[in-house]
This record gives C-alpha cells, sequence and structure tokens, in this order.
C-alpha cells in the first residue's frame, strides 16, 4: 500500500530555503512567563540579527487546556513588546497555516509516511493514555510493535481505534547537538516509543513540533531545556524521514532562587504581572535578555541595551547553559534607569494615569507633578503613593517641624510661617522662579539658612516628611490659595 508521494514533495516545494528562519510557537495559557519571552526574543533576535524571518505558530493541539482569549495574549504582548512578525496566523505566509489545530489534516499523512518507512507503528492497546503514563505499562513488551501488515488492516478494518507511536531502536544510541549544551548522547533503551498521533487524530506535541519545523522551514529551534530529554527521539523522527535537523538552542530555566524555577502557580510574575507592578516593557526586555545572554567584546559590559542594539549586538555563542536567577531588585534598577532616561514629555505621558489615581483635581498640573517625580521613583506605581498629598493635606504630626540639620523647632517654624505667609501674598504672578525668588530673599531678609524657611514651608505644604520635590516646587503645583491656606493651618497646628 505504497503511499502516493505527490502531496508530501508539494508540501517540500513550499519551504522557503537559504535563509535563516525562527520561530516562537506558544501555547495559549492565557498569560506570557518570563520565560516565555525570553525564548520569544532569543528567538526573534536570532532571525533579526541574521536579516532572517521570525515566525508565530500557535501549538494548541492539547485542546483540553486552551484558554479562552489566551490567543490574544500572545498577540498584545509580542506587539507591545516590538517582537514583529513577519509569518503567523494573522500575518499569513507561504507555509500556513500558523496554528495547530487548522494543520490537524497533516500530520494523520506524516504518521503514515513513518509506519511505512518502518518509525511508527498503529497501536491498538485499550489502554488509556493516563493509564500509560502511569508507568504501570512496560511499553517493551508492546504486541502491536511487532503486528503485521494484514493484522494492522483487518484492525483498521474493524474501526478500532489506536494511537501511532514512534518505533525507537532497541539498540545503539543517539547523539543530537546544542548550540549550549554540547553534544549529548543517549542509549536508546531509555527512549520510549511515545505516541505521535492520538485516538483524537491530532498530534502530540513531540511529534508536531518535528513535523511543523520542518515544514516551515526552521533552521533554528529556541525553547526550553525541558524538552532537552527528547530531542534525541526528535532526531530519530528527522532522520526516519530524511530531513535536516535543525540547529537547538535549549535555554535553562529562570529561577525564583537557586533551588526553584519561576512558576505562575507558586507566585512568580507573569510579563503581565510585571506591567501591573509598573514595570516598563522595554525595562522587562533588557532585562530579560540579559537572563541567560552575555554580550561579548567590547559590549561585554553594556547592560543598557535598546532592542536595536540586541539585535546587533546578539549571538548565539552568548547564550549560557547555567539557570539565571531572576532578581527583581535587579529589574528595577533597570526599570528606574529606563524612567531616568525617557524624554520629560514621554515619562509625564507614562506618569499621568498613577499621578491621577491619587491627584483627582483637575487643576493640578501634572506634568509638573511628573517633573519632581522622574528622578524619585523606580516604577510607576511607586506614584500614587507619593502625591496623594496635593488633593488633600494628611493629618500630620507636628514634630515634622522639627529638623536638626534645618535648624528649626516648633518655635523657629512658627516665625517661618508667619513670615512666609505675608510675602507669599504679595506674589501676584505664582511662577515658580517667582516664589523661589520670595522664599530665598525671605530667607537673606531674616538672617536664616535657606533651609530654616524652607523645611517649614515645605512640612505645612504637604504634610509629609519625604516628598518629591522642595517647598518652591511643591507650593507652585498647589497653587497661591491652597498655599496660603495650608501654610495657615500649619501656623494653627504649631500654635495650638
Ligand atoms: N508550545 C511549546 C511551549 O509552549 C513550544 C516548545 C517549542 O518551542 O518547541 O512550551
Amino acid at each position: 500500500m505504497a503511499l502516493d508521494m505527490t502531496f508530501f514533495d508539494e508540501m517540500e516545494a513550499r519551504i522557503p530555503k537559504g535563509k535563516v528562519r525562527t520561530r516562537f510557537a506558544p501555547s495559549p495559557t492565557g498569560y506570557m512567563h518570563v520565560g516565555n519571552l525570553r525564548t520569544a526574543l532569543y528567538t526573534w533576535l536570532i532571525a533579526r540579527h541574521a536579516g532572517g524571518t521570525f515566525i508565530l505558530r500557535i501549538e494548541d493541539t492539547d485542546q483540553g487546556r486552551l484558554v479562552e482569549g489566551a490567543t490574544d495574549v500572545i498577540y498584545r504582548t509580542m506587539a507591545e513588546c516590538g517582537l514583529t512578525h513577519d509569518e503567523g496566523p494573522d500575518a499569513g505566509g507561504p507555509v500556513g497555516p500558523y496554528i495547530q489545530s487548522e494543520r490537524r489534516g497533516l500530520y494523520g499523512r506524516y504518521a503514515e509516511l513513518l509506519v511505512e518507512k518502518g518509525a511508527a507503528y498503529y497501536c491498538f492497546c485499550e489502554k488509556t493514555e493516563s493509564e500509560e503514563d502511569s508507568g504501570d505499562f512496560d511499553r517493551a513488551d508492546d504486541p502491536c510493535r511487532d503486528l503485521s501488515a494484514e493484522e494492522v488492516a483487518a484492525n483498521l478494518a474493524a474501526g478500532k481505534p489506536y494511537v501511532i507511536r514512534q518505533r525507537i531502536p532497541r539498540e545503539g544510541t543517539t547523539t543530537f547537538h546544542d548550540v549550549s549544551f554540547g553534544d549529548i548522547t543517549v542509549e536508546n533503551k531509555t527512549l520510549d516509543d511515545q505516541v505521535l498521533l492520538k485516538r483524537d487524530g491530532l498530534p502530540t506535541y513531540n511529534f508536531a513540533n518535528v513535523v511543523d519545523d520542518h515544514l516551515m522551514g526552521i533552521t533554528h529551534v529556541v525553547r526550553g531545556s525541558e524538552y532537552l530529554s527528547s530531542a534525541p527521539k526528535y532526531n530519530l523522527l528527522y532522520e526516519a524521514f530524511g530531513w535536516d535537523i535543525p540547529t537547538y538552542v535549549h535555554c535553562s530555566p529562570v529561577m525564583r532562587d537557586q533551588h526553584n524555577k519561576m512558576s505562575k502557580r507558586h507566585g512568580d510574575p507573569s510579563y503581565e504581572d510585571l506591567k501591573a507592578q509598573g514595570y516598563l516593557t522595554d525595562a522587562i526586555l533588557n532585562y530579560v535578555a540579559l537572563l541567560g545572554w552575555a554580550p561579548k567584546g567590547e559590549r561585554s559590559e553594556q547592560e543598557i541595551f535598546s532592542l536595536a542594539e540586541l539585535v546587533d549586538a546578539f549571538d548565539i555563542a552568548g547564550i549560557s547553559k547555567s539557570p539565571a536567577i531572576f532578581d527583581m531588585d535587579k529589574l528595577t534598577y533597570f526599570n528606574a534607569t529606563y524612567l531616568r532616561a525617557m524624554s520629560p514629555e514621554d515619562f509625564a505621558k507614562a506618569a499621568e494615569p498613577y499621578i491621577r489615581e491619587t491627584v483627582k483635581n483637575p487643576a493640578t498640573d501634572t506634568a509638573a507633578v511628573a517633573a519632581l517625580l522622574q528622578a524619585r521613583c523606580e516604577k510607576l506605581t511607586d506614584i500614587p503613593g507619593k502625591v496623594d498629598f496635593f488633593d488633600a493635606l494628611p493629618e500630620y504630626d507636628v514634630e515634622f517641624f522639627t529638623n536638626k540639620k534645618s535648624k528649626t523647632n516648633a518655635e523657629v517654624a512658627l516665625n517661618m510661617l508667619e513670615a512666609a505667609i505675608p510675602a507669599l501674598e504679595a506674589v501676584t504672578d505664582w511662577t515658580q522662579d517667582a516664589v523661589h525668588d520670595t522664599l530665598i530673599d525671605l530667607a537673606a531678609a531674616l538672617g536664616v539658612k535657606n533651609a530654616t524657611l524652607m523645611w517649614p514651608v515645605r512640612i505645612a505644604a504637604a504634610g509629609k516628611l519625604v516628598t518629591p520635590g522642595g517647598a518652591v516646587e511643591l507650593c507652585h503645583i498647589l497653587g497661591k490659595d491652597e498655599t496660603l491656606r495650608r501654610l495657615r493651618q500649619g501656623c494653627e497646628k504649631l500654635k495650638a
């Protein structure tokens, strides 16, 4: 029953050749793990560095685990991160479809081809797949491995349910090469006759990845090191089909600490969580790039990389096989660096929604508030708690007026506020410069250090010990009436 090869020849003819082609192949789980984001980034960088093609493939054959809206998360994250794809479900391309469930018709044909080549067999055992996974069943004794062609045909004709399994040679060894891990050799007898095609006709990941990577012309496969142990079986499949084996780049896991992998289930943040915690996409990407990859040569000391710089600097040889520990403090440092490097306009735009969480007064100039914050926050989520006093003066302790370094105590503070109020009342054009000059001139006239005047004014204006910005900036943003009201309130407090 020789198969008609026309179909396979046509599929071969579609495969683009001669350029680097990489793919990111997420399963739609509903969120983007830090490890997944890193895989996406490295895969994209390999393609872009080589002027190649980057493909997005959705691996949704595990129908039991489908999550509503999960593919949207993938598209949104990729777009937000600037990891543009050249081919994919939405972009189309020469080797589509790019969603595995839409390719379901293909896998059965390739599984049959493999049966014909002797590298796979029909298995009619009634065991459920979970029973087999339990380990109680010894696959080496599977009688289906040696069924005659007639017996198989009779079973198929009788409509018996079946899976198709890979026929692993019992003897010998298989070697594969990984860019970071080098050559790895395993004894074939340690490999199991894994299911390639399930009873529902859908492929397992272990089969689909090989068929799809070949049919999509993938030259470099980047994925997590959890797939390392299966790589020998993939090589046996490639060899049985007579296909070229791609370059493998297996990445070590991203760890929470020395012993534990990061995991969403244990509360470690996904990309979306990090965004919600106030981290910038660019900072996250930059940090993630360095989790398991290090630049070489003249860039070996460089830490801050734009995406374009990464494209230029990225090389597969810089990927490390040792697991990387995700360090939140380090990410925070990257984030602060990115916040500081933004133009004041961009920062004001990014900060505005966070300022508006606590500053509801429409008269407050959020750009002026943002200017105070840019050098003083590490994450955007630091903002609301730092600026809440603009809307309403908090209850504060009169002790706040006492500060040794500024040479103030309750008595000095009252004198200062009583002098500042008429001086500020006289300001007609409430600009920052006018407020500044008025207070500086007043300190000189009173014969005190600037700080002796500024400290109580700032405390009275904000009701907080720590504020973004000094007395002058705060009074300017609060406006004349509100400043005077708060300063008078401060006097009352000091007199009480
Ligand atoms: N769908 C697999 C995953 O999300 C992809 C593995 C691979 O890239 O081959 O883990």
